[in-house]
């Protein structure tokens, strides 16, 4: 219905064709604005309300969630309830906040200078690893002000050294302890948050000052809206040193592994065993990482490198919410252990393991899709695919195909399905005693089905009436038949 409303209502803009030099009238029937589908460009009060929450509540949360596991037990409500009824005064709550010490900033600023330097070395990796695709690389997409970036692809060299050299220092070196990360955590909370928020300023700053292409900058005209979502679509300081494709997978991606191991560690030394469970996180969520890195020129095509503007989400969400959050199991695990059942144990594995396995297999496909334009074969068949224009604010109209077959055909985003499934698998190996390690696939959900809706709000202002196409074909986002 609305797109027959919009039919009548013709918007046409001036074109200047680069061929003849002469001035066209490109007609839109379908409402469509050349280069408005990036971030929003609407903010509804709904909008701003959610990120007044997010900016208040969410750097309290993760001390909340520290504490609870440090002194109540890892019981999500035992400090609130505590406060509530009278047993703990909340100066009391405040003296068990992790203090701000000397070896946090230590710690955390010596890792990021150490992940800075790794990002800026070029990649030998692709000289030598077979079937690896690294050095520097055409990103996948094209941004709305028509601009086509290039990427220093050296993420699985970082990786390596840093995973590697924990490794090395945990069984021979010994230099600082294996269990640092556990042992530190609270203290280093303290550190991401700083920095989390000075990279936050620094980056609203610069979009505002000195941007890195400033036809791509987005200005909403509320500063929080601004502050939250970034303004700089692809910030970046030199040729290479990119915010977020350092920010997104390198100190907080790059850590991921490392803490998981680091969790395990200190299961081990204080319950003389690592559980079944904690097993099941450190190889489910590492071979998740450890894929980021072997399939980073892929990570250059998604929606974060795309579309998403540099701003608070990104670079708090990637300097505490990431490494804290994300690694939420495995601390918990750390604290309280839990034995599954080897029936169970070897199912959690499963749905976790054909989880990583969708995931990679869905992400895999639109990106060989793309890169051979619909030439190679999907599940042994010539592809379906729908022919789609857009328009960039240069105002020039380009070409592009949406993927009809495969699993792009089964459901609109089985990419979030798989990835459901494998969180799903991490969190029900902590058993069902607490709430704590579940908030996980609770933010997890409501981002991926958020994320969807997002999606299909810019893709319809992108494709117009093909989407809506698309959309009628394959009519489901996670679940087939279902949602
Ligand atoms: P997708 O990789 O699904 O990318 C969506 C984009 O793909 C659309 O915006 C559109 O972009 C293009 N597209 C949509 N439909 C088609 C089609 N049929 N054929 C061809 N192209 C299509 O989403 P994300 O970037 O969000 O996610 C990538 C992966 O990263 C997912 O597996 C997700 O699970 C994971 N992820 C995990 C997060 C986490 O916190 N754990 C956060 C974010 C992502 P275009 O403009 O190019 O046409």
């Amino acid at each position: 219905m609305a797109t027959r409303s919009r039919r009548t209502a013709k918007t046409s803009f001036p074109f200047t064709s680069k061929k003849t030099g002469h001035d066209d009238t490109i007609e839109i029937d379908d409402g469509r604005k050349p280069g408005q589908w990036g971030r929003a460009w609407e903010v509804d009060l709904f909008s701003l309300v959610a990120i007044i929450c997010l900016l208040i509540f969410c750097p309290p949360m993760v001390f909340y969630f520290y504490v609870s596991c440090t002194h109540y037990d890892c019981a999500l409500s035992a400090p609130l309830l505590g406060i509530l009824i009278g047993d703990v005064t909340v100066a009391e709550f405040w003296s068990q906040l992790p203090p701000i010490t000397a070896d946090g900033f230590k710690i955390v600023l010596s890792w990021m200078a150490f992940q800075v330097i790794l990002t800026n070395l070029p990649d030998l990796f692709h000289k030598f690893v077979p079937g690896y695709v690294g050095g520097i690389q055409p990103g996948s997409g094209i941004t709305p002000s028509g601009e086509h970036l290039h990427y220093q692809i050296n993420g699985l060299q970082a990786f390596c050294i840093s995973n590697g050299l924990f490794l090395l220092n945990g069984f021979i070196f010994q230099w600082v302890s294996p269990t640092i990360v556990v042992d530190h955590c609270g203290e280093m909370l303290w550190v991401a948050n700083i920095l989390g928020y000075l990279v936050s300023i620094l980056v609203y700053i610069k979009g505002h000052t000195f941007p890195t292409s400033p036809k791509d900058c987005k200005f909403s005209g509320y500063f929080l809206y601004d502050f939250m979502m970034g303004i700089e679509l692809n910030p970046r300081i030199g040729k290479w040193f990119d915010f977020k494709m350092f920010f997104n997978i390198r100190p907080g991606m790059i850590a991921w592994t490392i803490i998981n191991m680091s969790n395990a560690i200190y299961q081990y030394q204080m319950h003389g065993y690592v559980t079944n469970s904690m097993w099941i996180v450190n190889i489910i969520q590492g071979i998740y990482v450890f894929d980021t890195f072997w399939n980073e020129a892929w990570y250059v095509g998604t929606i974060d490198i795309l579309h998403d503007h540099f701003g608070w989400m990104f670079g708090w969400g990637d300097c505490v919410w990431l490494p804290w959050m994300y690694t939420i199991q495995g601390f918990y695990l750390a604290y309280k252990p839990v034995d599954l059942p080897l029936p169970i144990a070897v199912a959690l594995l499963t749905l976790g393991l054909v989880g990583l396995f969708i995931y990679r297999a869905v992400n895999s496909q639109k990106d060989y899709f793309r890169r051979t334009d619909g030439q190679g074969l999907i599940w042994g068949a010539k592809p379906k695919y729908l022919e789609a224009t857009y328009y960039t604010s240069d105002s020039k109209k380009r070409m592009i195909k949406l993927l009809l077959s495969g699993w792009w055909g089964v459901t609109r985003h089985m990419n979030y399905t798989g990835e459901l499934m494998l969180s799903t698998a991490c969190c029900l190996a902590c058993g069902l005693q607490g709430f704590m390690p579940y908030f996980y696939i609770l933010f997890v959900f409501i981002l991926m089905t958020h994320r969807c809706i997002r999606d299909e709000h810019r893709c319809k202002a992108k494709y117009g009436r093909v989407w809506d196409e698309y959309m009628s074909k394959v009519p489901h986002r996670l679940i087939p038949g279902v949602f």
